[in-house]
């Protein structure tokens, strides 16, 4: 990726908007351009071969290449590319799919809605609680609380309920009723002294506190994921979830679970609600419901709910939200392929398995003089880089040792993901004892170069 532009590259500069890219330096370096995938592996242009630790974005749990998924994304094109949902009109992918979604959620399941991303799929949640609020003749409770860190996705509302800076910045955002309370990360935010327990009773009081100050007849939801995937993968502890709950319950606010990341396996449960004691009432599923092969994305609400919306159909007529490529054949095929795959290999097993191998490899690069804290649940992990980490100090230009390192880390064959200053891994749940070893194995390299 050094020296002139290759054609390609050239291209790409001229006629490309990147996504979550600095345009300044994009237009010297180019683009990094991947050819091919198999299994955990990827390939550039130049027939270079890497192991993918984030497996895409969070996403190709399956890894790559899976011909059972190729099948099925074919057999579906073939027979019905495209229909919809819209004035009751159905089909069989999508009605199958609905029928795995119930039977596998953390929570009694009534009705499940598509979108096509977990941006689409959080708009969607907010405007569920609105409407279902209205519905039972509670018009003042619209306030969505969300948290610092947290990330939801990028459309006006998701982009507001996402709490990280560069989402907001010349953006106009958060926009209003969406408020912010503190991040799970004990590491960085517990006091000295302070328990785990006491950090996630301090943060449960602080949601109690911030519903009684803006009035518990004004909140209608509390949004989070179970591990805070884009955040920095800030694992919670295991007394937070539970005391936020008792809160949420307290003053009758919906629990929305944003399932986009840890969903169908990633934390060593079908669910991270599971992993973390949480209690939704809708969850938002995307990424991982399809592997990755095909975008779609779905929102799993409970029986209160779906009887509320039902009920509105009576007064105000037809139910005025759809996408027209939510719950689009491809992605519902491709859905029911990748779940009935997950159960036949037993992929959660698998996940659960390899975690304590994934774990132990973070574990021991904790020693690191750079690295501050090493987390993880189930196949997710970070490292969070420190210049100082008996201090917990942070970078003074936070994010360029982080990127540093991912970039040594790339040099080295390996795709991690810089989120700040951590290091962020989340390879396909497929990968094996072998490929884990092979994912670490420069990793020490790396961090001794950006240090
Ligand atoms: N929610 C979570 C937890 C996510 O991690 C993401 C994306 O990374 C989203 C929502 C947004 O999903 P999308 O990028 O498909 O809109």
């Amino acid at each position: 990726m050094d020296g002139p532009l290759s054609n390609a590259q050239t291209r790409d500069v001229e006629a490309l908007l990147h996504p979550y890219t600095n345009a300044v330096q994009h237009r010297k370096v180019g683009p990094h351009v991947i050819e091919r995938g198999e299994g955990v592996y990827v390939f550039d242009d130049s027939g270079k071969r890497y192991i993918e630790g984030m497996a895409g974005l969070w996403c190709a749990g399956l890894g790559f290449g899976d011909s059972e998924l190729i099948d099925a994304a074919k057999e579906q094109m073939g027979k019905l590319p495209y229909y919809h949902l819209f004035g009751g009109k159905s089909f069989e992918p999508a009605i199958e799919l609905a029928e795995k979604i119930k039977e596998l959620a953390p929570m009694p399941v009534s009705k499940v809605i598509y979108q096509s991303s977990g941006s689409e799929a959080n708009d969607t949640q907010v405007k569920l609680a609105w409407y279902y609020n209205n519905a039972r003749g509670k018009p003042e409770k619209k306030k969505i609380i969300s948290r610092v860190r947290g990330y939801h996705g990028v459309t006006i509302v998701s982009g507001s309920l996402t709490g990280l800076p560069y989402n907001h910045k010349r953006f106009d955002l958060p926009v209003d009723r969406i408020l912010h309370t503190g991040t799970p990360h004990f590491w960085r935010e517990g006091r000295d002294g302070e328990t785990e327990a006491e950090f996630s009773a301090r943060l449960a009081a602080e949601l109690d506190e911030m519903i009684i100050r803006e009035g518990p007849d004004t909140v209608a939801a509390f949004i989070a994921e179970p591990v805070m995937g884009a955040g920095g993968v800030l694992v919670p502890p295991a007394d937070y979830f539970p005391a936020i709950q008792a809160v949420l319950e307290r003053h009758d606010v919906l629990c929305i679970d944003d399932e986009v990341i840890c969903g169908f396996g990633r934390t060593g449960n079908w669910f991270g609600a599971e992993t973390f004691g949480m209690k939704p009432t809708s969850i938002s599923m995307a990424k991982q419901l399809t592997a990755a092969y095909a975008p779609l994305s779905a929102v799993a609400i409970n029986q209160d709910m779906a009887d509320a919306i039902e009920a509105q159909s009576g007064e105000v007529g037809t139910f005025g939200h759809g996408f027209t490529y939510g719950g689009h054949p491809l992605g519902c095929a491709v859905g029911v392929k990748t779940i009935e795959i997950y159960q036949r290999r037993d992929i959660v097993g698998h996940v659960r398995r390899m975690a304590p191998i994934f774990r132990a490899k973070l574990d021991a690069l904790a020693a690191h003089p750079l690295v501050g804290e090493a987390r993880a649940s189930g196949l997710m992990g970070g490292l969070e880089l420190s210049p100082d980490p008996a201090k917990k100090a942070a970078f003074c230009e936070p994010g360029k040792v982080g990127a540093y390192a991912a970039d040594e880390l790339l040099k080295r064959g390996v795709i991690s993901r810089a989120i700040g200053d951590t290091l962020a891994f989340c390879p396909p749940m497929v990968i094996t004892e072998a490929e884990i070893e092979e994912l670490f194995a420069p990793v020490e390299g790396a961090l001794d170069a950006a240090h």
